[in-house]
């Protein structure tokens, strides 16, 4: 088996809670040391490392002794609370050790959807890796409530990487990879050792089910998967809970990689695709798909439905006659105002909104289809 790791020179690596957090002991500490050592060793070769840690919560709750069972919005913040402060205190002491400073990032969702903090949180990730430093990145669990949550830490971290350029996104996670099908359920499932595309059949493999302590199943990593190669960053998920984790995948323990989408897109044109909640949809006509794949704008005359209350400058699904995502973009106009000139041609606009407005519903250097296409390359390049 090959190197994973080999070649890439900046890599996030998302750890899970259940790697961290022993539910009748606490803080993995061995394991945590063997993560340090890999982590310095990498930086020596001259890597930049970034991590993406859950844990707060869990270890929270065993901190301040709580029951087990579900928690309440209120007990889940308070817990992240403690045990963030825990967990970042455990992260700077052993990677002290090897004369590595931490820099603690909590972000909210926010952060990575609007473009203005989007960049704000990048340029001081990206200060303290001109700093040497190695970001310890999670959510800011103590004030996200549930509609305002990335909620797993496997789409936050396939955020980060885009945000910051990364060419690997690392899931240490309780599963060694991508089977057939949720190979808990199914023995004769088979591991799947490289995905070059995510197609839907390659989505169908996922179950749905987390473990108990930590947030996402396979289904948010195949989610991550998407957010990360379609912005051209590879993806590798692997099983972290043995000691050494990242030397692990440079032996070739069993891992799957997802293979970074070929064509290199504008670090704008990323933001918009990896857009993780977006306002509203504009389902086109199969001209109007074949108008974006030749690289035009959306005008509205291509537009047979506009479903969601958005506003201007709010990111939109795309959708093609049958309904599934062809591109996403920035809508020029407001729900009401696009309603209004939904199907009618460029020359029409103005009378019908009362002033001169933009002719095109999106604009092309403000839609992505790019990390379509690698999955639905039927939809996104032909069948239209
Ligand atoms: N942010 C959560 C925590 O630190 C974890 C979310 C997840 O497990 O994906 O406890």
């Amino acid at each position: 088996m090959n190197n994973l790791l080999a070649g890439h020179r900046r890599i996030v690596v998302k750890v899970g809670s259940a790697l961290l957090v022993d539910r009748a002991r606490g803080l993995k500490r061995t394991w945590l040391e063997s993560f340090g050592e890999d982590i310095a060793r990498l930086r020596e070769e001259g890597r930049e490392i970034l991590v993406v840690s859950s844990g707060a919560i869990a270890l929270g709750r065993k901190l301040l002794k709580m029951p087990t069972g579900p928690l309440r919005l209120e007990e889940s913040q308070a817990a992240a609370s403690v045990g963030q402060i825990a967990l970042s205190r455990t992260y700077s002491e052993i990677f002290g050790r090897h004369g590595i400073e931490t820099g603690q990032i909590l972000l909210t969702l926010g952060d990575t959807e609007e473009r203005r903090r989007y960049l704000n949180a990048r340029a001081t990730i990206a200060t303290l890796l001109g700093l040497g430093a190695v970001p310890v990145i999670n959510e800011n669990d103590t004030v996200a409530t549930s509609e305002i949550r990335y909620g797993d830490n496997d789409r936050l971290a396939a955020r980060v990487t885009t945000m910051v350029d990364a060419d690997l996104l690392v899931l240490l996670s309780d599963v060694d990879g991508l089977y057939t099908a949720p190979p808990a359920l199914d023995p004769s499932a088979r591991h799947i050792p490289v995905v070059e595309h995510i197609t839907p059949d390659i989505e169908a493999m996922a179950g749905a089910a987390g473990s108990e302590l930590s947030r996402g199943g396979m289904k948010t990593k195949i989610d991550a998967g998407k957010i990360a190669t379609g912005s051209g960053s590879a993806m590798i998920i692997t099983a972290g809970n043995r000691l050494f984790p990242l030397s692990a995948i440079e032996r070739g323990e069993r891992a799957t990689l997802f293979k970074a989408s070929g064509s290199p897109v504008t670090a704008r044109k990323r933001w918009i695709a990896g857009h993780l909640n977006t306002a509203g949809r504009l389902v086109v006509d199969a001209g109007a798909v074949k108008a974006l794949v030749a690289g035009k704008s959306l005008l509205p005359a291509g537009i047979v439905a506009v479903e969601g209350d958005f506003e201007r400058g709010d990111t939109l699904v795309i959708a093609g006659p049958d309904g599934l995502e062809v591109a996403r973009g920035i809508v020029a106009y407001d729900a009401e105002e696009a309603r209004r000139i939904a199907g009618r041609r460029s020359s029409e606009i103005a009378a019908a909104l009362g002033y001169e407005g933009r002719s095109a519903m999106v604009h092309r250097d403000d839609m992505v289809m790019e990390w379509i296409a690698g999955e639905r390359p039927e939809a996104a390049l032909g069948a239209a």
